[in-house]
């Protein structure tokens, strides 16, 4: 089964519009050549109107970063997957470790962003992944599993998974290739259980947390890494850009 490497930019709160068309102009630049890959940004909300009308004559898809579970109303603050749909977005990041941990968000929660965003023909990207101290006790696994069939309970489409090791994330800790191979491969059992075989080979599966131009060629060379969720690495251009091109 090939799956299309996706490499995706998680600029999380930073940013401003006019540094975005910057940066995303320079991409652009960057990365015209690369056609074996799927190259993914996603800006803030504040800047996704402006970067939606720049990679217009690219090849860069834009994603979001969060969406709220309800179609619209008294929701203050929050942004709905219509609003993110009409806005140029094919994807959304879902449960980021970040949203959990800072901002309380359930498997439950998580689990209606998804819906909500295959309801209105969004791509989630579901990020899951296990604490140090999960990872010290043996339980990356069971952490993982419960994510997972929390989070894809009732889920039906296209979607991605990013596996993040909570750990790795903005520490410049990354996972070895290894560690990494090894949850993938158990993340792709556990697909062939909840959906089936079928969508199991092809649905990708991706690795966050310091994914950097100096590790990305070896991370990305296995055969289960489908791809890479960028933090850090990913606010500057040139640097992204090494990381598309491993
Ligand atoms: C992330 O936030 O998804 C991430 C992987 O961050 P970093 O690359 O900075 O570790």
């Amino acid at each position: 089964m090939i799956r299309t490497k996706l490499i995706s930019a998680n600029w999380k709160m930073n940013k401003t519009v006019l540094e975005a068309v910057t940066y995303i102009n320079e991409l652009k630049n960057l990365v015209k050549d690369v056609k074996d890959k799927e190259i993914v940004v996603c800006p803030p909300f504040t800047a996704l109107f402006a970067v939606s009308a720049e990679i217009k004559s690219s090849k860069i898809i834009l994603g979001a970063q969060n969406l709220y579970f309800e179609d619209k109303g008294a929701f203050t603050a929050e942004i709905s997957a219509e609003m993110l749909k009409e806005i140029g977005c094919r994807y959304v990041i879902i449960g980021h470790s970040e949203r959990r941990q800072i901002f309380n968000e359930t498997d439950e929660m998580i689990n209606k962003k998804v819906r909500q965003a295959l309801k209105y023909g969004l791509v989630p990207i579901l990020c899951v992944g296990e604490k140090i101290e999960q990872r010290e006790a043996f339980d990356t696994e069971k952490v993982v599993n419960e994510q997972l069939t929390k989070d894809l309970n009732g889920v039906k489409g296209e979607l991605v998974i990013a596996y993040e090791p909570v750990w790795a994330i903005g520490t410049g800790k990354n996972a070895t290739a290894e560690q990494a191979e090894e949850v993938h491969i158990f993340i792709r059992g556990l697909l062939g259980k909840i959906f089936d075989k079928e969508v199991a080979a092809k649905t990708r599966i991706i690795y966050g947390g310091s994914v950097n131009p100096q590790n990305a060629k070896e991370l990305m060379s296995i055969e289960d890494i489908d791809g890479a969720l960028v933090g850090g690495a990913s606010l500057d251009a040139k640097n992204f850009s090494k990381i598309i091109k491993y």
